[in-house]
């Protein structure tokens, strides 16, 4: 195996390990006021998972990589859809508000049109539609497009409108899903940056006024409405920066700092965790963590680690 192949596959894995581990520790602290810096950040129970189980963001995450597996995203999303309402089927015991509406109003559930226009009529209906219910499945995107980054932008944004309809929600995954992929390919987050610049001018505004708030903020937890898609994107990314080192150690600083917000924290871990892992790579993840950790499909972190690589493009030589 070359070395490069072994390192992209590594940052690849990353994405995904990276927010499954985010998101079964938060999913400990949900719905908590901030944690304190002295207390240790672990696997424990709440009352819907087990130690080192991981949620509905991954599940959903892992949907759509099954999907990837099977079909061109780029053609259509009926697998995504497929995908979704077998994870939905099997009767998980946390769903997000919003997707849990527009799983039940769908029709034909196995359509993704059908879902598509469940989700634009809550847009259409609610005054408050862009949580972070389709930032947070963000991991697997990037990974078939590592070479053809347009894609990605039309993916990120279809897979988001099937139960994220509004356009901040989609422009949230497009940025995070083509940072996801810059990190894997140069090892760095500046593809926050360029995804923002490559948005049309009037919505570079609006995103780089985001993320100087972001930046200028003292703590991640101040973005405490966290179950929205400007807050969680806000506080992921401030929990990444605030802990930035020049070694790996900071995938782990930067999970936990992200666990620590307090309120959604299965899902800002979750999302700081993909890009994390995104730049870190797998190797980066404890074993600590990655031993306990499983989920549906029955799944193990070696069954993610296998998943990564069937969806991953191999753009080595
Ligand atoms: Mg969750």
């Amino acid at each position: 195996m070359s070395f490069q192949k072994e390192q992209i596959q590594d940052r690849a894995r990353g994405a995904l390990l990276g927010c499954a581990v985010g998101d079964a520790l938060g999913a400990g602290y949900e719905f908590k006021p901030p944690l304190a810096d002295h207390i240790p950040v672990e696997y424990i129970a709440s009352g819907m998972f087990a130690a080192g189980e991981y949620t509905d963001d991954t599940a959903q995450a892992i949907a759509i990589a099954l999907a990837i597996s099977k079909s061109d995203l780029t053609e259509n999303l009926d697998e995504v859809a497929i995908e979704f309402f077998s994870w939905f089927d099997s009767e998980p015991a946390d769903v997000g508000i919003q997707t849990r509406r527009i799983f039940n109003a769908t029709k034909e559930p196995r359509n993704a049109k059908k879902l598509l226009a469940a989700s634009q009529e809550y847009v259409d209906t609610h005054l408050k539609a862009a949580g972070n219910g389709s930032l947070m499945r963000t991991a697997p995107i990037a990974l078939p497009y590592l070479s053809k980054p347009e894609l990605i932008e039309q993916v990120a944004s279809d897979v988001s409108a099937l139960t994220h309809a509004d356009l901040t929600c989609r422009e949230a995954c497009i940025i995070w899903s083509k940072a996801i992929r810059h990190a894997i390919l140069f090892e760095n987050f500046d593809g926050i940056q360029l995804a923002v610049n490559d948005l049309p001018s009037f919505r570079q505004v609006f995103w780089n006024e985001i993320f100087d708030e972001a930046e200028a903020a003292e703590t991640a937890s101040q973005f405490e409405n966290n179950g929205w898609v400007i807050h969680a994107i806000q506080a992921a990314y401030k929990a990444i920066m605030l802990t930035a080192t020049e070694t790996p150690e900071h995938l782990v600083l930067g999970i936990e700092a992200a666990v620590r917000v307090g309120n959604d924290t299965d899902t800002v871990a979750a999302i700081a965790g993909s890009l994390l892992g995104a730049r870190w790579g797998y190797s980066a993840i404890p074993e600590a963590w990655l031993d306990p950790l499983h989920g549906w499909p029955g799944y193990e972190a070696n069954h993610l680690v296998a998943l990564a690589d069937e969806i991953t493009e191999p753009i080595w030589q």
